[in-house]
This record gives C-alpha cells, sequence and structure tokens, in this order.
C-alpha cells in the first residue's frame, strides 16, 4: 500500500471537478459525465451514471451493450470495450500518458472501477460499488492506488446491510402464511431484479418467476453474458392471471402502484432496496414486506474497504459525506468531499 503522501504529480493538478462531472485534464476525458462529452470513461450501465450522446466511451463489453440497448447501437462513433485489468492508453501521442485501466465494482453486470495512473500516480474511481456477495457479478476487487474515489450512499452507521439470504427467507415465509396471495417484488430492471432472481435460486426457489414487461430485455441481457436465472415467464403470457396466486411477480418500483398490478390476485407488495430499511421510505413506497437488498455499501463495508486500501486520500463523490469524512479522519486519510451533483440515491436502488 502507498504510503507516500508528497504525490507528484497530486491529482489535484490533473484531476478536477467541472460541471460535466470528474474530468482527466491530461487525458481530456470525463468519468461518467452527466452531459455529452467527446470523451468518457463510464463505471457502469445505471442512467445517472451511462448517458447517452458521448463521442467516444471506454467501459467493459457488458456496459457498452448495456447502452446499446438504451441510447442505440450507434450511441457514440467510437465505442472501446475494455476487458477486466487490460491496460489502455489513453494518449498515445503525449510524453506522459494516461493508463486506464478497469477492475470489477460488484455492484451490478459489467460495473467496474476506473484506475487512471500519470506520472507514476494512480487514481480509483469506484463508482458504484459493494462488498457483499452477488450472484449477479463479480466481487469488488480492492486496487492499491493513490487516490481512491468513493461513493456515500448509504455512509451513516446506521446503515447495516442483511445477508440477501435473511430477505430471501423472510419473502419464503410470507408465501408460506399467505399462499393465495400473489407477491408482488419491486425491483429496478438493472441489477436489482436479476439478483432478486438469483438470489431466490440460491435460497432453494426454482418455480417459475413471473416479470413486467419492462424487466425482459435485460434479464435477456444476464443470459447472454451466461448467468443462469432459471425459468422466468412474462406476466403478458399468462392466460390466466388467477393462476399467479402464490406465484412471486417481480415488476419495476414504478408499477407498484399503477393500474398494470391491479389485475393480479390479491397482491402483497414487496419492495427490494437499501432504503427499506428506513422506516418513512418502506410507508412512502407502501410496501407490505421491504426487502432490504442494497447494490451499495453500507457504512461498516465503507470502512472495511478504505481500511484494506489505505490510499494517501479519498474523495467522495456524493451521498452522506460528513460522516464519512469524519471516519476517515480516525483513520489518518486525508478526506475531501467532491459533492458531485446529479448522481441519484434512489433511482436505481
Ligand atoms: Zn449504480
Amino acid at each position: 500500500m502507498t504510503t507516500d503522501t508528497t504525490l507528484n504529480p497530486h491529482p489535484d493538478t490533473w484531476i478536477e471537478v467541472r460541471r460535466a462531472g470528474i474530468y482527466c485534464i491530461p487525458a481530456d476525458a470525463y468519468i461518467d459525465p452527466m452531459q455529452p462529452v467527446a470523451r468518457a470513461l463510464i463505471t457502469h450501465g445505471h442512467a445517472d451514471h451511462a448517458r447517452g450522446g458521448h463521442e467516444s466511451v471506454w467501459a467493459t463489453v457488458e456496459t457498452i451493450n448495456i447502452m446499446q440497448q438504451r441510447y442505440g447501437i450507434e450511441h457514440a462513433v467510437v465505442q472501446t470495450a475494455v476487458a477486466i485489468g487490460e491496460e489502455i492508453n489513453l494518449t498515445p501521442e503525449a510524453e506522459y500518458p494516461v493508463l486506464m485501466s478497469l477492475y470489477p465494482a460488484g455492484h451490478i453486470l459489467g460495473s467496474a472501477q476506473i484506475k487512471l495512473t500519470y506520472q507514476g500516480v494512480s487514481i480509483v474511481f469506484a463508482g458504484d460499488y459493494k462488498r457483499t456477495p452477488d450472484p449477479s457479478c463479480p466481487a469488488f476487487m480492492p486496487i492499491d492506488c493513490d487516490v481512491f474515489v468513493t461513493e456515500a450512499t448509504f455512509a451513516l452507521p446506521v446503515f447495516n446491510h442483511p445477508p440477501i439470504q435473511d430477505e430471501m427467507h423472510k419473502l419464503m415465509v410470507s408465501l408460506a402464511r399467505f399462499p393465495e396471495r400473489c407477491h408482488l417484488v419491486g425491483a429496478y430492471a438493472l441489477g436489482k431484479c436479476q439478483r432478486v432472481i438469483l438470489g431466490l435460486r440460491q435460497y432453494g426457489y426454482h418455480k417459475p418467476i413471473y416479470l413486467h414487461g419492462a424487466l425482459l430485455k435485460l434479464c435477456q441481457t444476464y443470459r447472454d453474458f451466461g448467468y443462469d436465472l432459471g425459468e422466468c415467464i412474462a406476466v403478458s403470457d399468462v392466460a390466466d392471471y388467477n393462476t399467479l396466486a402464490g406465484e412471486i411477480v417481480i415488476a419495476p418500483p414504478s408499477a407498484l402502484t399503477d393500474r398494470w398490478s391491479r389485475k393480479l390476485p390479491d397482491v402483497l407488495t414487496c419492495m427490494a432496496s437499501g432504503w427499506m430499511q428506513i422506516r418513512a421510505r418502506t410507508k412512502q413506497k407502501r410496501a407490505e414486506l421491504p426487502l432490504i437488498i442494497s447494490d451499495h455499501c453500507d457504512w461498516q463495508e465503507l470502512l472495511d474497504t478504505l481500511d484494506e486500501i489505505r490510499p494517501a486520500e479519498v474523495w467522495i463523490t456524493h451521498g452522506r459525506e460528513d460522516a464519512l469524512m469524519h471516519a476517515c479522519g480516525k483513520m489518518d486519510i486525508h478526506a475531501r468531499a467532491l459533492r458531485l451533483i446529479g448522481y441519484e440515491d434512489e433511482s436505481n436502488e
């Protein structure tokens, strides 16, 4: 681990925060820019990180695939798929190159940390990440670096995400108790949905799982990349909705309370989100059965990650930075809040 705090050149001098996002000056490239730019390095496919309209994009093959689904095959003029661990020179003409490599972030399919190295100094942008095991993507890999750029979505000691199998158990207990009720699980289409499906399979649930139409395409993407989701059936292919009594249906959270859900028999509303630990949010989502399933680090995961990597500096992109800054101070790690606006704390959770 790096102990030298006299960085040369310090990332402050070659990384800056602009309105479009975090910008690497010598590479003329933004990380997860919020506006269309010439050169974009993308951590993962969630819409608040992977936006459309860039000229050149570098990302994992999975993220590029997701962006093509969302913004069209030719969403960027140049699309470079970067393999995990492969080192790319972003500035082949320059005297001092900016080298980029990607490492798993454990967040969703294709999610990657971006490491940039310039004149021997390295900075890692973790993007969104988590440390708890997730069968729907490779595990986060701690990478040695001088500056570690982290999110802080759940950076308060109150956030403590239980193992997913505990939440699957809650769902199974409810199904046994209310065998006539259709268990409608609200889960975001990219990541959360597939994680719930694989969590159910790991728990030993092998019946068909029924899906809202908005989830079908991304579930197929997971299959295309080798994830076996078991038998999933589109709700639209079900002839008699009464047969969905006692079954599990997954839908985007927005569908939980709209007209679509009214055709299902005696719905028991479940919601899969890290925010389900907060009572007010379960009420807001009208979740009868809250399932605490998060794609982000909880408080302890954040601290353990910083302790493991021990960077000279931590930069915090968005979220609850105050508590994390304080914790960094206690660990003798210099911390700085970037206060980026535009990354959402809820839409993808
Ligand atoms: Zn995300």
